[in-house]
């Protein structure tokens, strides 16, 4: 029988563990913050335990960690890490510092299967699904990595679609949201989806107060249809509805991200059928120009016309960002987590600047 593993352990989980050996539920907080706040890679280490229950702890359970298979560096600090996970499946994770945050972006699949036109880790396609611990395992190697700097903020928007992955999605932000533990404050833990409309309620009922961030892209059913296959079985009706329906607290605001493709959802038309389709919602509309790569058939929208977009948006009182790429040349960027290492691959950022600096 396999050990088990403390750090696929739910705070509920843990305190269950040790109520199993005998021991008061408090141990499972005292366990709780050696592994996450302390880093504690062995029971031993754990002094304040019972010496006796540190020596059933390391013959009946395990602190499985994700070794780090590959760490590369882009020259605007953004970092990208690969591990290999124990049945040998890879999966990347992004560190991207700025001045006032470091901001970790996870994955919560091997690979992805919703086959978006304009991504690259869906051409991959998919691998598995994730165990919380290896969703939860990439923070605690980013953080053990990050050379005395704290993660302040976690994307889900690496690999995979975490709504695809709920049920180990959602045990990942217990886990990484518990205040024993890694304690993150839900403010700064954004899920990012495309629209899987019955588990976008689910993560409304389970009240973790996360940011949701909905991929859209698309304005009009016929387009999204044509870049993003899961509109079909999720039109934007029903998804809009589940975006109104999920819990705001005041300070916050939902993110739709657009990723801007060159003459097919950059017109100005297309801004205005958006102010339509969002009004009245509190939220954001992040602007992503294209990370082209080979293999994907899209150009990214010339900077001009992203500033004119962002104009209809911000003129008809839509809030609107451009989001700055970081880490392209190493594949690191939004949508280009596909196991490359850009060396060799190809060349984005030959691809990229060139395609940006025309129009
Ligand atoms: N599956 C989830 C989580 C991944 S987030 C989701 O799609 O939301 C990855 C983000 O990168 C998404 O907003 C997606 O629209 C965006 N993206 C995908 N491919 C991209 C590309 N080639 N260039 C820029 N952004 C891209």
């Amino acid at each position: 029988m396999g050990r088990a593993n403390v750090m696929d352990c739910t705070p509920g989980e843990l305190r269950a563990l040790v109520e199993g050996l005998a021991e008061p539920p408090y141990r499972a907080r005292q366990l709780c913050g050696w592994l996450y706040a302390r880093g504690a890679r062995g029971f031993a280490e754990m002094t304040d335990l019972p010496q006796a229950f540190r020596r059933r702890l390391a013959a009946e359970a395990a602190i499985a960690t994700l070794p780090i298979a590959r760490r590369q560096q882009a020259a605007d600090g953004t970092e990208k890490f690969l591990f290999t996970l124990p049945d040998g499946k890879q999966i990347e994770s992004v560190l991207i510092p700025d001045e006032r945050r470091l901001t970790a972006c996870i994955s919560t699949q091997a690979g992805c299967a919703l086959d978006c036109a304009f991504c690259l880790t869906g051409v991959m396609g998919f691998r598995r699904n994730l165990r919380a611990w290896e969703i939860v395992g990439q923070i605690v190697a980013l953080g053990a990595s990050a050379a005395g700097r704290r993660i302040t903020n976690i994307v889900l928007m690496g690999m995979g679609e975490p709504l695809a992955n709920a049920g180990q999605t959602f045990r990942a932000l217990e886990i990484l949201l518990c205040p024993h533990g890694p304690a993150f404050p839900p403010r700064r833990v954004t899920l990012s989806t495309v629209g899987l409309v019955p588990e976008m309620k689910a993560l409304a009922e389970a009240g973790f107060g996360v940011n949701l961030a909905v991929s859209l892209s698309a304005p009009t059913d016929e387009l999204r249809d044509r870049l993003m296959p899961i509109n079909r079985r999720y039109p934007l009706g029903e998804l809009l509805r589940a975006c109104r329906a999920y819990p705001l607290k005041s300070h916050q605001r939902l993110t739709f991200e657009y990723v801007m493709l060159d003459q097919v959802n950059d017109t100005l038309d297309l801004a205005r059928a958006l102010v339509k389709l969002v009004r009245g919602l509190r939220c954001k509309v992040n602007l992503i120009p294209l990370n082209p790569a080979p293999g994907l058939p899209f150009r990214p929208s010339p900077r001009p016309r992203i500033e004119a977009f962002q104009r209809i948006l911000k003129a008809a009182g839509v809030m609107a960002t451009i989001r700055e790429s970081r880490g392209r040349e190493i594949f690191a960027a939004c949508g280009m987590l596909a196991l490359k290492t850009g060396a060799g691959d190809c060349e984005p950022s030959a691809l990229s600047s060139g395609a940006l600096s025309r129009g």
